[in-house]
């Protein structure tokens, strides 16, 4: 729209060309329906109306002043508009050697130069840097514009690829990938396994969708209640891990027992009332366990020892009764010694 208005209307208006100002104010109006069509999710039609609209244009300007002003180069552009529509495959191969056709049927047919003897010297120059600007122009912003869409989309892939999708806290994997880099650090950090009391509960009283709603207000309560340098992640269904760099053990239990009565004492609205929820924590700190699948296992033990114990609780030491326990993860060596046993049989 903006090559029409201070390119193509004023340029054919000073070369009184009524009939390509016709078609440029009626390009005009066309390149406005296509956008309002594109918007509002009509591609193809959009870009069939812009596609026939800048073919039509580029022909009549061909026919009125021959090849060499630099009218053809519009086709180079017609072609990329075409490549990056949402046209199917086919389209664009038809569309393509259709406008490729036209255009050299009409350069064929009419002759070189047409408008230097009408018009002086310097027209056909100043038309040609007219044209080369025009179509340089163009392309840059529209090679701009994809440069600007596919940054975006890598940024939304990445983010998709780290992030938990209903609570947009990070995910499993990315958890434990910041577990295993807090590891590498020579940092102390705290690992706080949390689950929610009872969530089942909930999900059968309720239904799924408020059960959602309740892990993204529980999201909340937990982000607000932690500090920014800490990292929170989905662990699973409605378990979390939260990793708290820099804290020793004794604050690390502090802590939780602060998100536990944040969560506690923030009751999520509903339109019947009000739904409380409880959580269960269990604290481990790095110097506890020598790699992260032994810390999750302790913190887990230590999870489940606070459901055991009543729930809406936090433990971060070992009971005697837990101290017997098989672990849950299996000792290294032994896990290697039955993968090559697996793969032997
Ligand atoms: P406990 O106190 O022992 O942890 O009991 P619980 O009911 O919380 O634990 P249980 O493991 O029996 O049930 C977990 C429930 O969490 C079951 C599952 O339907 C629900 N859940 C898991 N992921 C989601 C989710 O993404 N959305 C919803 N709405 N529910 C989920
Ligand atoms: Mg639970
Ligand atoms: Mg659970």
């Amino acid at each position: 729209a903006v090559v029409y208005l201070f390119d193509f209307i004023p340029m054919f208006w000073l070369l009184s060309d009524t009939r390509l100002f016709i078609i440029s104010v009626t390009g005009l109006g066309m390149t406005v329906v296509a956008r309002e069509l594109h918007r509002r999710g009509h591609m193809g039609a959009g870009v069939s109306l812009m596609l026939s609209m800048m073919t039509a244009h580029m022909l009549a300007s061909i026919g009125t002043y021959g090849s060499g002003l630099g009218f053809e180069l519009y086709f180079a552009l017609i072609l990329l508009v075409t490549y990056i529509s949402a046209l199917r495959q086919i389209a664009k191969l038809g569309v393509s050697l259709a406008v490729m056709g036209l255009t050299t049927y009409q350069l064929m047919g009419t002759p070189e130069v047409t408008l230097v003897d009408r018009l002086g010297g310097w027209a056909p120059q100043v038309l040609l840097i007219a044209n080369l600007a025009t179509v340089g122009v163009l392309f840059a912003v529209i090679l701009r514009r994809l440069e600007g869409v596919s940054q975006r989309l890598e940024i939304s892939y990445r983010r998709q690829a780290h992030h938990d999708a209903l609570t947009g806290v990070f995910n499993r994997r990315a958890v434990l990938h910041e577990i295993e880099l807090a590891l590498d650090n020579a940092r102390p950090f705290a690992l706080l396994m949390i689950d929610i009391d009872h969530f089942k509960t909930i999900n059968d009283r309720y239904g799924h969708k408020l059960g959602d709603r309740a892990l993204c207000h529980l999201v909340e309560c937990l982000r607000v209640s932690l500090r920014d340098e800490d990292t929170l992640g989905r662990y699973g269904g409605e378990e979390f891990i939260a990793v708290l760099h820099g804290k020793s053990h004794g604050e690390a239990l502090c802590a939780a027992e602060r998100l536990a009565s944040a969560v506690r004492e923030t009751s999520y609205a509903l339109e019947s009332g009000a739904l409380n929820m409880t959580l269960s924590i269990g604290v481990a700190v790095d110097g506890e366990a020598q790699d992260i699948d032994n810390l999750i296992a302790l913190a887990d033990r230590r999870l489940y020892q606070a459901k055991r114990d009543g729930r809406d609780r936090v433990c971060g030491t070992d009971t005697p009764a837990m101290q017997g326990e098989i672990p849950v993860v299996l000792d290294r060596a032994a896990e290697q010694m039955r993968a090559v046993f697996e793969r032997a049989s």
